[in-house]
C-alpha cells in the first residue's frame, strides 16, 4: 500500500488535475465505469444494426440510418474536441473486441508488419470506405450501411481471437485512426506524473492488474506525449499504485504545437481528410450534377465509377499537392528536410480539418436533424412524410458554419506559429510560418466557397 500523493478536493476544480475531484475520482475508478456507457451502446448498435440490415430500406425512413448519420457522425468530431478519442472506450465494435477476446482470445503479439505500417493501412481504408460510399452509396443505402458494420464486426471479432488487447483500434480501424488524428485538438490530456512515474518500475498501468487490465491501446502513461491513442478508459487510474495519472484541461489543439516524433503518414492522412471533405462537399452541392456531366464529355463515359474517381483522387491529391509545394518552399528557408518540415506542418491542417468537418455535418445535424424523430415515429406506424427535417434555418446554419472554419482557421495559423517557434531559430519563424499559413488560407477560403453553395439533403 503507498500513500497517494492525491488530495481530494471536495469543490469543482479550476485548474489542475481532474483527478482532484472526489466524484471524477471516484466515478472512473469505479468498476461500473465505462460499463454503464459501454453496455447501453452496445446494445443500441444492435438495434441500429436490425434497423439497417431489416428495416426501410429507403434513408429518409430508417431509424438507424438517421441516428448513425444525422446524430451520431456529427456529432463524434465534436465529442473529440471535448473529450478527446473517449468514443473509442465505449465503441461498440470495442466492446466485441473484449467479448471475443475474454471467451475465445489467442493473446498473440501484434504482427510486426501491423506496428509498422498500420497508419498506412488506416489511411488507405479511410480512403477506400469513402470511395466506396459514393460509388455504392453506403450512406443513401440502410443495407449498404449494415454491410459495412458487418464488415467491420468481422474484422474486430478475427482481431479479437487472435491477438491482443485491442490490435484492430490501434493498427486498422480507420475510425481509430481519424479519431487519434482529431483527439490531438482534444480538451483533455491524460498524463503520467513525471517525477512519480521516473522511480516506478512496477509498469502497472501497461501491464494491468486484478482491477483492471493493461492499457487497451498498448500506451504507457510515463512517457506518453499524446492523446492520439488515449481512449480515456480510466485503467491505467485504476491499475497505477502510485496514483501518478493526472487528468487535466488543456487549450484546444494544444498538443499540435509541439508533436515529439511527428510522423509521415499521421500528416499524409490530416491532409487526405481535407481532400475528404472537399469530395463530401462537392458531391452534396447543386452543382455537382453539371460537374458530373462536364466530366462525362471530358472523360467521353458516362461511367460513375470513373467520373468520381477522377474527381475523388483529384480532391485528394490537391491538399497534398499543396503542403508538398509549401513544405517545398520552407524547406529552402529553414534548412530542414522537405520530409520534416511536411510532418511536421501537416499536424497543423488538423485544427481546420476538425472544424470542416464538424461544419459539414453540422448541416446533416441542423438541416436534417428532425429525421431521427420522423423515423423513430415510423417504428409505430406513424407517418410524418413530407414535414421539414430542418431545425434550423440554412441562413443560420451558414453563419455557424463560417464561424466554424474561421475558429478552425485560427487554430491552424497559431498551430503553425507554434511549430515554427518550437523548432526553428528566431530568425527563421516568420519566414516558416508565411508559406503554410498562405496554405491554410487557400484551405479555407477553397471550404468558404464550397460551404456557401446550396447543398442537398442526405435525408
Ligand atoms: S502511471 Fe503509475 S504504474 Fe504507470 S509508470 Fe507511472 S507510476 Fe508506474
Ligand atoms: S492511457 Fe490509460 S486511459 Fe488512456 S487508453 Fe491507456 S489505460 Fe486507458
Amino acid at each position: 500500500m503507498t500513500n497517494s500523493p492525491i488530495q481530494l478536493q471536495p469543490a469543482w476544480p479550476t485548474s489542475g488535475n481532474l483527478l482532484r475531484h472526489k466524484w471524477i475520482n471516484r466515478f472512473l475508478r469505479s468498476r461500473w465505469y465505462p460499463a454503464i456507457i459501454q453496455w447501453p451502446t452496445l446494445m443500441i448498435f444492435g438495434f441500429i444494426m436490425f434497423q439497417l440490415l431489416l428495416g426501410p430500406q429507403a434513408a429518409h425512413d430508417n431509424f438507424g440510418t438517421a441516428l448513425t448519420w444525422v446524430l451520431w457522425w456529427p456529432l463524434i468530431p465534436i465529442i473529440f474536441l471535448f473529450v478527446g478519442r473517449f468514443w473509442c472506450a465505449i465503441c461498440p465494435f470495442a466492446t466485441i473486441n473484449d467479448l471475443v477476446q475474454k471467451f475465445v482470445g489467442n493473446n498473440r503479439p501484434v504482427p510486426r508488419f501491423l506496428k509498422k505500417y498500420g497508419i498506412w493501412i488506416i489511411d488507405a481504408l479511410f480512403i477506400f470506405i469513402t470511395w466506396s460510399d459514393h460509388v455504392w452509396g453506403v450512406v443513401e443505402n440502410p443495407f449498404g450501411a449494415g454491410v459495412l458494420m458487418l464488415a467491420l464486426t468481422t474484422g474486430v471479432i478475427v482481431s479479437g481471437s487472435f491477438f491482443e488487447r485491442r490490435t484492430f483500434c490501434r493498427h486498422v480501424c480507420f475510425l481509430g485512426g481519424l479519431s487519434g488524428n482529431y483527439a490531438r485538438t482534444g480538451m483533455l490530456s491524460l498524463r503520467g506524473t513525471p517525477e512519480i512515474c521516473k522511480t516506478c518500475t512496477a509498469a502497472a498501468c501497461y501491464k494491468g492488474t486484478d482491477k483492471a487490465p493493461g492499457c487497451p491501446l498498448f500506451e504507457f502513461p510515463k512517457t506518453m506525449t499524446s492523446n492520439a491513442n488515449c481512449v480515456m478508459c480510466a485503467d491505467c487510474i485504476k491499475n497505477c499504485p502510485n496514483d501518478s495519472i493526472q487528468l487535466t484541461v488543456r487549450p484546444p489543439t494544444k498538443e499540435l504545437w509541439f508533436i515529439r516524433k511527428p510522423r509521415l503518414e499521421e500528416a499524409f492522412l490530416s491532409a487526405v481528410i481535407m481532400g475528404i471533405v472537399f469530395v463530401q462537399n462537392a458531391t452534396m452541392l447543386d452543382v455537382w450534377g453539371s460537374i458530373l456531366k462536364w466530366l462525362e464529355q471530358v472523360t467521353g463515359t458516362t461511367s460513375y465509377y470513373v467520373t468520381f474517381t477522377i474527381t475523388f483522387v483529384m480532391a485528394i491529391i490537391l491538399p497534398v499537392a499543396l503542403l508538398s509545394l509549401a513544405s517545398g518552399v520552407v524547406s529552402k528557408i529553414n534548412k530542414a528536410t522537405f520530409i520534416e518540415n511536411f510532418a511536421r506542418f501537416g499536424y497543423a491542417i488538423i485544427a481546420l480539418d476538425v472544424a470542416v468537418h464538424i461544419a459539414h455535418n453540422l448541416f446533416h445535424l441542423l438541416a436534417e436533424g428532425k429525421s431521427i424523430v420522423y423515423t423513430a415515429l415510423g417504428l409505430f406506424g406513424t407517418d410524418v412524410h413530407g414535414a421539414s427535417p430542418a431545425i434550423l434555418d440554412m441562413g443560420t446554419i451558414q453563419v455557424l458554419q463560417f464561424g466554424l472554419i474561421a475558429l478552425g482557421l485560427i487554430g491552424s495559423l497559431y498551430a503553425v506559429y507554434r511549430i515554427a517557434r518550437s523548432n526553428y531559430s528566431k530568425g527563421q519563424v516568420w519566414a516558416t510560418f508565411a508559406p503554410y499559413a498562405v496554405l491554410m488560407v487557400v484551405f479555407t477560403a477553397m471550404n468558404v466557397v464550397l460551404f456557401s453553395l446550396p447543398m442537398a439533403m442526405r435525408m
